[in-house]
């Protein structure tokens, strides 16, 4: 009896070798298979964030598209792609431009070689024309921010906006071949110049065209009166980011912001140091917009 309980334990650790090792050599398969899956991985996890970061924003009208980056590589994302997840992303956007200013910053980004956006307003000169396509050359993004930016007009009705927005749209189709599908609202999609109901309308507009609006969450706060020091915009837009790792960052593409290009080097070599990279804003970036009231 005894010996015959011996044999049995002695069969139940020969056995429990046993498992072990099958267990061992399972997991290293798994291993194995894991490493050779690895880029399949790299682009499922860039369209989680992507989903989750749509979902968690405050407006998610837009549905993330489900489509993953061409570069699916498991390697960080090309500058200007969906961002994966975890990767801290800075989106440099300047409002109201072309102006004096525009090569001046454009410079500053080809150098630092960042990928940036730029909400445009309508622009007749020779001048403005030929910067809409350096915009465009060079590798940024255009958006749309009402042809005349004109406050009072464009917020009358949902018809004057809509109207002037199609205005900028046949312009920029017709003098630098583009069709953007992101706007920015002047004065932003919530403001007090506009009726709540006017807004609405506008966005819902906007929606069915599958246009998307883009709003901040960071700011240079340098529309005064004159321009703002390089330093102070970027003091400001510090503190208004906070420790946020996606950041649309607004500045001004405007003659009378002569510091802009200032601001932006700053701002690169700043974030960079971070760890953060650039993008450019599309209609599939997670949206960044501002709460209905
Ligand atoms: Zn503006």
């Amino acid at each position: 009896m005894f010996i015959k309980s011996f044999r049995l334990k002695d069969l139940i650790t020969i056995c429990g070798v046993a498992l072990l090792g099958l267990a061992l050599g399972i997991g290293v398969l798994l291993l194995a298979a894991h490493a050779a899956g690895g880029a399949g991985g790299g682009a499922s996890r860039a369209e989680s964030a992507a989903e989750s970061a749509a979902e968690s924003s405050a407006e998610s009208a837009v549905e993330s598209s489900a489509e993953s980056p061409s570069d699916s590589s498991s390697e960080a994302p090309a500058e200007g792609s969906l961002p994966a997840e975890g990767q801290k992303t800075v989106y440099l956007t300047y409002d109201d431009g072309p102006s004096a200013m525009t090569a001046e910053i454009l410079d500053v980004l080809k150098e630092k070689e960042v990928p940036a956006t730029f909400f445009v307003i309508g622009a007749t000169t020779d001048r403005g024309k030929a910067l809409y396509q350096r915009i465009l050359d060079e590798g940024h993004a255009i958006g749309l921010h009402t042809y005349s930016h004109r406050y009072q007009q464009i917020y009358e009705s949902a018809d004057a906006f809509l109207e002037d927005y199609q205005k900028l749209s046949d312009h920029l189709a017709d003098v630098a071949g583009v069709e953007p599908d992101i706007c920015r609202f002047p004065g932003g999609s919530v403001n007090n110049i506009a009726d709540p109901a006017i807004l609405k309308e506008i966005k819902a507009e906007l929606s069915d065209e599958g246009i998307v609006w883009f709003d901040w969450n960071a700011l240079a706060k340098d529309d005064g009166a004159s321009a703002t020091p390089a330093e102070e915009m970027f003091e400001n837009i510090l503190e208004s980011a906070g420790d946020s790792e996606e950041l649309v960052i607004l500045m001004h593409d405007d003659a009378l912001r002569s510091t802009a290009a200032e601001c932006t080097a700053m701002l690169i070599d700043h974030y960079r140091e971070l760890g953060y990279t650039f993008g450019k804003l599309t209609a599939e970036t997670p949206c960044v917009q501002f709460p209905d009231r």
